[in-house]
């Protein structure tokens, strides 16, 4: 899991407001598309020996961050944060912007030719940030408040972002718990603490939290609101390390997966969980998806220390060998209360799928459409599919399902979540339609064992991942026989016409 620094600039253009500078990323963006976000961006190697004024004020190692954020801003907003004796003027920033942005010319060189220097005064650190474990690529970003120098407006140049405003932090808030724009989770956490006053008095409680991060604490990662993703450690399979819980509602919380089986593990949950109770809320019940191991570590310790019910499928509670309170089926709707923006009757909706475990289980909220996937999908690998408790046809069929009523962000046990969940699901269908036509095309009249199949049918993957894909292999297989396709003879498969 590789780690990048990052630099993400909080500017203001008067810090006695709440208000912020938020930056809409291109919705065809891999990373974090269409969500609004503060500027800024990874470190560059130029970065590292930028020269910065007064930097005796900032913490040594940090110098590199506000090098990058200078040069961010510049780039992102037009915004040139420097000092000097003459600072260029409207026309000529501009000029220079194109040529930065064309990558005809370097940004501290330029500074350096027009007597401008980084300052380290203009620098406000309100904490830094370490992704959490849910995603392939992790940034260690450092957060700073800027003020917007006098005269300057920012304005966005069309490309990666597509537009930009001042935004006052509780109504950005609004238009999230409405669903009218999505957020990048850790400008959520900082909104809040601006909410209701100025950006300078929010910083103390953003250093704080970021801190507590720092330490061990929990997150607050939410995509979208009412659902909140909890990362944690679990002996899961590779490239994964981590399965996500989640708690879902606003003030009465459904707790979906009690992944842990590591007793650290667990107790960062329950400090967080504590945390939640302390506030206020309250927890209705516990939730499974499936039964796996990675997903359902922390159940019996989550029970004795909340004595909370348990709900889930009854072919779950079988391969668990537990007596839930209540035996979920395909069409139950929970009830969440009140949603995020106060409409009333918001539901949690049951979904039976399927396919990866026979008591397979998704959750929808009725307010954004959001959908808690568990292992029908990972944004991480491909789903496992292991019989006879897995069933490809099973599977397909809980894919295709949740595909049509799926129509908001998706929620995955492993990986981060995406915001186009439909399409998420498509690619997923599409690609195992792919290899189960690949799969019928290498069979032939001659038997061929699931060692040479493998070979052949996954010849494009690496070959470390060969022994699982094994297990998909026999999964197709199985699929073809039941429909005719093919048939065992000979210890091999043949195709079958
Ligand atoms: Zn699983």
């Amino acid at each position: 899991m590789s780690k990048r620094k990052a630099v993400s600039i909080v500017l203001t253009r008067n810090p006695e407001s709440p208000e912020v500078y938020l930056v809409e990323r291109n919705p065809a963006l891999k990373f974090f598309g269409g969500y609004f976000a503060f500027p800024g961006g990874t470190l560059d190697e130029e970065d590292h020996s930028a020269q910065i004024a007064n930097a005796a004020v900032a913490q040594p190692d940090s110098l590199p961050f506000m090098a990058a954020a200078a040069r961010e801003l510049f780039e992102e907003t037009g915004v040139l944060l420097a000092r000097g004796d003459n600072m260029i003027e409207a026309g000529k920033r501009r000029h220079y912007r194109q040529q930065l942005l064309a990558g005809e010319i370097d940004f501290h060189e330029m500074l350096g030719r027009e007597s401008l220097a980084i300052d380290a005064r203009d620098f406000h650190f309100m904490g830094a940030v370490l992704t959490p474990e849910f995603a392939p690529v992790r940034y260690d970003t450092q957060f700073y408040w800027v003020q917007v120098p006098d005269g300057q407006m920012p304005e966005i140049v069309h490309g990666e972002l597509v537009s930009g405003n001042y935004c006052h932090a509780d109504a950005a808030l609004v238009r999230w718990k409405r669903g009218e724009m999505i957020i990048v989770p850790p400008v959520i956490f900082m909104l809040r603490e601006f909410a209701g006053h100025s950006v300078a008095a929010g910083t103390p409680a953003i250093l704080k939290h970021t801190e507590d991060y720092s330490r061990g604490a929990i997150h607050q990662i939410y995509f979208t609101p009412g659902v909140q993703m909890v990362p944690l450690a679990t002996g899961t399979l590779l490239p994964a390390t981590h399965t996500n819980a989640y708690l879902v509602g606003e003030s009465q919380l459904y707790l979906i997966d009690p992944a842990p089986s590591d007793p650290n593990e667990q107790q960062r949950f329950w400090n967080y969980l504590d945390k939640r109770l302390a506030e206020g809320c309250e927890f209705k019940a516990i939730l499974l998806t499936h039964h796996h191991a990675d997903h359902v570590g922390a159940l019996q310790a989550c029970v004795e220390r909340y004595g909370l019910p348990i709900l889930a499928h009854r072919n779950t509670a079988e391969k668990l060998g537990i007596m839930p309170t209540r035996y979920l089926e395909h069409g139950d709707e929970l009830d969440l209360g009140e949603s995020p923006d106060g409409q009333p009757d918001w539901q949690l909706k049951v979904y039976h799928t399927p396919g990866h475990a026979s008591g397979h289980l998704a959750f929808q909220e009725t307010r954004y459409g959001s959908v808690i996937a568990g292992d029908m999908i990972s944004t991480l690998s491909t789903i496992v599919i292991n019989p006879p408790d897995g069933h490809l046809a099973a599977y397909m069929e809980s894919l295709r399902l949740l595909e049509s009523v799926t129509t908001g962000t998706i929620y995955p046990s492993h990986g981060p979540a995406v915001r186009t969940g439909r399409e998420v699901l498509r690619y997923f269908i599409k690609h195992r339609q792919e290899r189960e036509q690949k799969l019928l095309a290498t069979l032939t009249a001659e038997p061929q064992s699931t060692y040479e199949l493998v070979r052949r049918v996954y010849n494009d993957v690496d070959p470390a991942i060969w022994s699982l894909a094994e297990l998909s292999l026999q999964a197709g297989l199985i699929k073809l026989r039941e429909e005719g396709k093919c048939a065992e003879r000979g210890g091999g498969f043949v195709k079958r016409s």
